[in-house]
């Protein structure tokens, strides 16, 4: 009896502010796959994902999946924002660069561990809404645009970290140029197949490290 009464009392616990399923989000999907960074542990036991997603998918929000978040765009897979910001390795000194900004939840992740994060989203209606929840929810260090993330953000760069969470068919070279030495990008690249490249950049050379295949909505082409 008693063990119902403490089940009961910690799912209406879960539903007032979803601490439950975030914890439990972070031990079987994040920790238990291999993401140890205990600072990109800490963002996603932070940041409140279900703000982020339209009011009637709340509940799914720490499930083991993407979801819809309208204009046929969808917010990533807990796993997939987890494992791109460990790669990203940002330090509070950093400047990043997110290009497809969607609900913003991959900003204000980055936004714990970063000095400043910009990001761009090329639906205006997605880069509004993100800019206001954002704004809302306190994380001031996000500054949000919309517009064309292909040819990067040229009046802030270079950057330290570059994070694409859209796919291209290849590597934007302007990325690249904006990208600052010693710089990591992470990015998917493809069309149906898509695989997440790390990218490094020395003083002389540029090298790539595919990572894991994935599925990201494409990056689309301004005409
Ligand atoms: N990082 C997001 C996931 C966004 S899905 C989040 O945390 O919710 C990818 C986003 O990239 C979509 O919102 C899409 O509109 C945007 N996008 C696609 N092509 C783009 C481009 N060329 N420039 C900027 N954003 C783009």
């Amino acid at each position: 009896m008693l063990f119902f009464i403490i089940l009961i009392s910690a799912a209406k616990d879960a539903s007032k502010d979803y601490t439950f399923l975030r914890e439990r989000m972070v031990e079987e999907q994040i920790i238990a796959r291999g993401i140890s960074d205990s600072l990109v542990i800490d963002a996603m036991l932070t940041v409140k994902r279900h703000f982020f997603v339209p009011a009637n998918l709340m509940q799914f929000v720490y499930n083991d999946n993407p979801l819809p978040i309208g204009h046929g765009q969808t917010i990533s897979q807990p796993y997939i924002v987890a494992i791109m910001t460990e790669l990203l390795e940002v330090k509070k000194t950093h400047r990043v660069l997110e290009v497809g900004t969607g609900s913003g939840y991959q900003a204000a992740i980055l936004s714990l561990l970063a000095d400043s994060v910009f990001t761009i989203e090329i639906i205006p209606e997605l880069a509004h809404s993100a800019k206001e929840r954002l704004k809302v929810l306190g994380y001031e260090n996000v500054i949000v645009k919309a517009g064309d993330g292909y040819k990067g953000w040229k009046e802030h760069a270079p950057f330290d970290g570059i994070i694409v969470t859209c796919a291209p068919e290849e590597i934007p070279p302007l990325l690249l140029e904006q990208l600052s030495i010693r710089g990591r990008m992470v990015i998917p690249v493809g069309s149906y197949y898509q695989e997440l490249i790390l990218i490094t950049k020395d003083s002389s050379e540029i090298s790539e490290k595919s990572i894991i295949p994935v599925r990201f909505v494409p990056m689309i082409k301004k005409q």
